[in-house]
């Protein structure tokens, strides 16, 4: 029986998460469930999975369930997170969004549990540190997001020297093929209405800018130590091939399947074991029949190449990048700045950044803290 520690357990990956976690209930079971301030749905998942503590990172919400259920252990705020995470769990999943998942992410991993990462801003603005504290505890980090989990199962059993690049694939969004003139003038619900996946808002709005396939190709940087100029992007609409690896030969391995984000939590949870599905993969005759690949309108769609831009520069580039990227999707939710606002407010903080060379940890949360204020 694999105790999992599930962060986030009320978003979006948290949810499907819990949904392996019930349908392999020989297998799973949940340790701590966490969440910032959605204590109605934590209570919810409290009755159902019966977690031995839970954390709320908002005090008042935290506060609340200690009355409500007394016989189990509350934690609050991020020194709670952070306790939470350093006692033993057989595997961390790390569904919480933004660079709020970088502490666990590291605590977690210093006290030697493994972590199944779908949070890749850990990775973008801290992964020199995270990765060398995976090296170095042994605790591992498999990878959730769906594009890594391909590039991961495509690795098995090849060596490091095989590889000759990596393909990350992206659907291109809900703008896909759309002007800038087209693009200065969408709504946030337009923005919110991605063509092919159900997941968070700030995810979603990333996927609308391409910020999220450039964070992806940070975070493939650290998590396969890939030089940049050997991880490319390619525009496959139909979301079925999740990405693919080019090796020395000519060959190329993908991984295929239904754009379903359990699918790689399930391997991420059960690996080296594959478990049983719940449903079949792609049946190539009825749907997607035809696959395509294309260049991105890198134009167009400027946060792609920006991100790439902050990890060519390294250091505390992706934090700024980063940082400046959640404050704007912020502010274009709640309906403050226009979409085009967000790759313009980004552009601005990344020249405005004075870079560090390989920061720590409490420079990274420094510097992201002074980038927010900036922008
Ligand atoms: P959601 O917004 O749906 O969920 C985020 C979770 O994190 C919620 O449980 C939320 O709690 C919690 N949370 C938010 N802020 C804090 C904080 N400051 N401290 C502690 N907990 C916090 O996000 P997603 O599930 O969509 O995404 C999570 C991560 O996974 C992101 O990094 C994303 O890029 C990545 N990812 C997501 C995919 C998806 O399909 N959704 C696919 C691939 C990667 P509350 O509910 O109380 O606000
Ligand atoms: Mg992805």
């Amino acid at each position: 029986m694999k105790r999992i520690c599930v962060l986030g357990s009320t978003g979006s990956i948290g949810v499907q998460g819990l949904k392996v976690i019930y349908e392999n209930k020989d297998r799973f079971k949940v340790s701590v469930l966490t969440c910032n301030k959605n204590i109605h749905l934590l209570r919810e998942q409290i009755i159902l999975h019966k977690p031995e503590a839970v954390v709320v990172a908002d005090e008042e919400g935290g506060r609340a369930l200690r009355k409500e259920f007394p016989g189990l252990e509350v934690l609050i705020s991020i020194e709670g997170l952070i306790e939470a995470v350093s006692s033993a769990h057989d595997m961390i999943l790390n569904g919480i969004v933004g660079i709020a998942g970088l502490l666990p992410t590291y605590y977690g991993l210093k006290n030697k549990n493994s972590v199944a990462l779908a949070n890749k801003e850990a990775l973008v603005t801290g992964g020199h540190i995270i990765m060398e504290l995976s090296q170095k505890t042994g605790a591992s980090i498999i990878p959730v997001d769906s594009e890594h989990s391909a590039i991961f199962q495509c690795l098995e059993g090849n060596k490091q020297t095989y590889v000759k690049r990596l393909i990350l694939t992206a659907s291109g969004g809900p703008f896909l093929g759309k002007s800038l003139k087209e693009l200065s003038k969408v709504t946030v619900k337009e923005a919110l209405n991605h063509p092919k996946w159900s997941m968070g808002r700030k995810i979603t709005i990333d996927s609308a800018t391409l910020m999220n396939k450039g964070l992806e190709i940070i975070e493939a940087r650290w998590l396969f130590n890939q030089d940049y100029k050997n991880i490319d992007v390619v525009i496959h609409k139909e979301s079925i091939v999740h990405s693919m690896v080019e090796f020395i030969d000519g060959s190329i391995l993908g991984q295929m399947g239904k754009p379903d984000m359990r699918v790689p939590i399930s391997y991420a949870l059960s690996y080296p074991e594959r478990l049983a599905s719940f449903e079949d993969g792609p049946d190539f005759l009825k749907e997607g029949s035809s696959l395509s690949f294309s260049q991105p309108d890198y134009d167009t769609f400027k946060c792609l190449d920006l991100a790439r831009q902050a990890g060519e520069m390294g250091g505390s580039y992706p934090v700024a990048l980063n940082g400046a990227n959640e404050v704007l999707v912020h502010r274009f939710l709640k309906g403050e700045i226009p979409f085009l606002g967000i790759q313009e407010g980004v552009e601005r903080a990344l020249s405005n950044h004075k870079g560090v060379r390989n920061p720590k940890l409490e420079e990274i949360l420094k510097i992201d803290e002074e980038v927010r204020n900036s922008i």
